[in-house]
Order: C-alpha cells, then sequence, then structure tokens
C-alpha cells in the first residue's frame, strides 16, 4: 500500500474498523474511503455494486459484521448469518468485479469446533462441530474464508482472511445484553462501584477460559499481514495466552477498584470451554502483540470513567 492508496474501511465506526483506521492514520495514509451504515447500507447489493464502480477502492479492509456477545449471538440466530452472509458477500463480489488489489476479511475465533484442541491451529477449520450459540455468526464467517480462497483459486484475487480472539477496546459496545464478557464486566464493576451495589453477577460458572486481545494490537497485526501476507487460509491473530473468566473478573474488579463481592449466575450459558488461539503462523510471519491485558483493560477503563 501506498501512502495516497485509495484504502476503503468498511465499518470504519466499529471497534475493528476506527482501531484499523486510527493506526493507518499514524503511519501516514491519507487517502481514505468511509461510510457510515447509514451512507450505505452493506446489505444491499445494488448499492454496493454502484458504491464500488464508482470509487473504485485499492485496498479492502472488510470489518463490516454484525457481532455481539453470547446471549446477543444465541438470540437474533437469523440476524447473524443474513446480514454477515449479504454483507461480506456484497463487498468480495464488488471488489472482484472492480479489481481491487487486496481484500483483507476479518473473521472470530468462534469459526474453529466446539472441542478443538487447544492451542486452536488454523487446519482445524471444519474439523467438527460448532458451538451452538453462535453457530449462524461462525457459518457466515466460515463462508466469508471459502469466498475469499474461492476468489483466489477462480479469479487470482489476492483476498485474505485473518482471525481474531476475543477483542476489546475504544468504541467497544458496552451493552449489558449484546456486549462480549470483558465490556461488560467492565461496566457491571464500574456501575457497582459508583453505586456501592454489594456484589456484581457474572454469567456462567466462571471456568470457560478466553483470550483477549487489544483493538489496536489486532489493528497493527491487520495492516501488518495486508503488507506481507498474500496466501490462502486464514491467519490466526491474538496473543496466545489465555486466563479463566473467574480470573478475569477479578483482574477488572480490581483495576476498577472494586471492594464488593463477585456472584456467578449458573442460568446463563458458558459457551466454548476454552478458545484459544495457536498464534505460531503469526509470529513465524514476524508479528507479536504488545498490548498485555492488565494494561490494556487499565487504558481502556481510563477512557470509559471519561465517558460515563
Ligand atoms: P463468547 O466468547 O462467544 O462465549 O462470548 P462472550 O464474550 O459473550 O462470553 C464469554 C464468556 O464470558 C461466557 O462463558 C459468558 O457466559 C461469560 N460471561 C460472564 N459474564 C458475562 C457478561 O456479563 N456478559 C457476557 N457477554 N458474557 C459473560
Amino acid at each position: 500500500m501506498e501512502k495516497n492508496s485509495k484504502i476503503y474501511i468498511a465499518g470504519h465506526r466499529g471497534m475493528v474498523g476506527s482501531a484499523i483506521h486510527r493506526y493507518l492514520i499514524g503511519k501516514g495514509f491519507n487517502n481514505f474511503l468511509l461510510r457510515t451504515s447509514a451512507e450505505l447500507d452493506l446489505r444491499n447489493q445494488l448499492a454496493v455494486n454502484n458504491f464500488f464502480e464508482t470509487e473504485k477502492p485499492e485496498y479492502v479492509f472488510l470489518a463490516a459484521a454484525k457481532v455481539g456477545g453470547i446471549i446477543s449471538n444465541n438470540t437474533y440466530r437469523a440476524d447473524f448469518i443474513y446480514e454477515n452472509t449479504m454483507i461480506q458477500s456484497n463487498i468480495i463480489h464488488a471488489s472482484y468485479v472492480t479489481k481491487v488489489n487486496k481484500l483483507l476479511f476479518l473473521g472470530s475465533s468462534c469459526i474453529y469446533p466446539k472441542l478443538a484442541p487447544q492451542p486452536m491451529s488454523e487446519d482445524l477449520l471444519l474439523t467438527g462441530p460448532l458451538e451452538y450459540t453462535n453457530e449462524p455468526y461462525a457459518i457466515a464467517k466460515i463462508a466469508g474464508i471459502k469466498m475469499c480462497d474461492a476468489y483466489r483459486e477462480q479469479y487470482g484475487c489476492n483476498f485474505i482472511s485473518v482471525m481474531p480472539t476475543n477483542l476489546y477496546g475504544p468504541n467497544d459496545n458496552y451493552d449489558l445484553q449484546n456486549a462480549h464478557v470483558l465490556p461488560s464486566l467492565l461496566r457491571k464493576f464500574h456501575e457497582a462501584k459508583i453505586n456501592n451495589i454489594p456484589a456484581v453477577t457474572v454469567w456462567g460458572t466462571g471456568s470457560p477460559l478466553r483470550e483477549f486481545l487489544h483493538a489496536d494490537d489486532l489493528a497493527s497485526a491487520s495492516c501488518f499481514l495486508m503488507e506481507k501476507y498474500d496466501a490462502a487460509g486464514l491467519v490466526n491473530i491474538g496473543t496466545g495466552t489465555d486466563l479463566t473468566i473467574a480470573a478475569l473478573a477479578s483482574m477488572i474488579k480490581e483495576v476498577v477498584e472494586y471492594e464488593g463481592a463477585i456472584v456467578y449466575d449458573h442460568t446463563k450459558p458458558d459457551g466454548t470451554p476454552r478458545k484459544l488461539l495457536d498464534v505460531s503462523k503469526l509470529h513465524d510471519l514476524g508479528w507479536k502483540h504488545t498490548i498485555e491485558l492488565r494494561d490494556g483493560i487499565t487504558a481502556v477503563y481510563n477512557s470509559y470513567k471519561l465517558e460515563n
């Protein structure tokens, strides 16, 4: 990518897209194509085709998606599969038609089988049944990976796929019903602290293991792969270490300086028991994360406090 290459970031107001945008600005890139969902409905094929024909982006970061936490994924099952397959199919096909130089498609670690051996390497894709709660989302993302590979094979398109682990960072979703665990707990502990509530409820048993990556690290890895990786298949993006939800809750409790108790709501689902990515492919390519979890949570909490 040249500094003045025309770069389309689909989903630039979301946590991932905004992090990529910030990162590229910091590196001196200056020719961005950005559209809000009100300006361009990515589920609308005609609108997407017209946009690509008119604007002719050279590079595409496909960070637009309908995303959410475990309850949201499980409740809006139809919306998750429909919206995500439409958004990505429209963008991938339009990128082929208008000869985009390179496209980077962002997926998620939930594409791997529920009971995959840990840590999960890229070749475990499609080797077993998925976790039920996020199966519609995962199926959409798997379709996106396979589309990128099929367009590479049939048409020679340079489309790559990257699979981030659980993410957190600026512009995250803090809506308690729909958010992921880290922003949800940050908000719950903060509100319990300022309202002197004696206990915070954590969903499930606390025993599932999860890995967390700061969105700024994801942006750095995505731009690194946009420059350096030109092959079929997928690349995991994570830190390579995980912790239990109970340990995460304790860490957030400490960062927030909340003095009350933690209780577990066993009526809520645990989801996948463990979801740790094998990041050796990414490390071998030459990228490693820089933001450790406690530092990242502290930074996110400091900005959350200012905004709330
Ligand atoms: P997942 O990684 O796809 O399972 O999605 P989540 O980030 O929503 O949930 C991760 C784990 O955290 C699950 O075991 C949840 O039950 C647990 N968890 C604990 N408290 C919460 C909470 O307040 N919100 C969410 N979303 N998950 C929670």
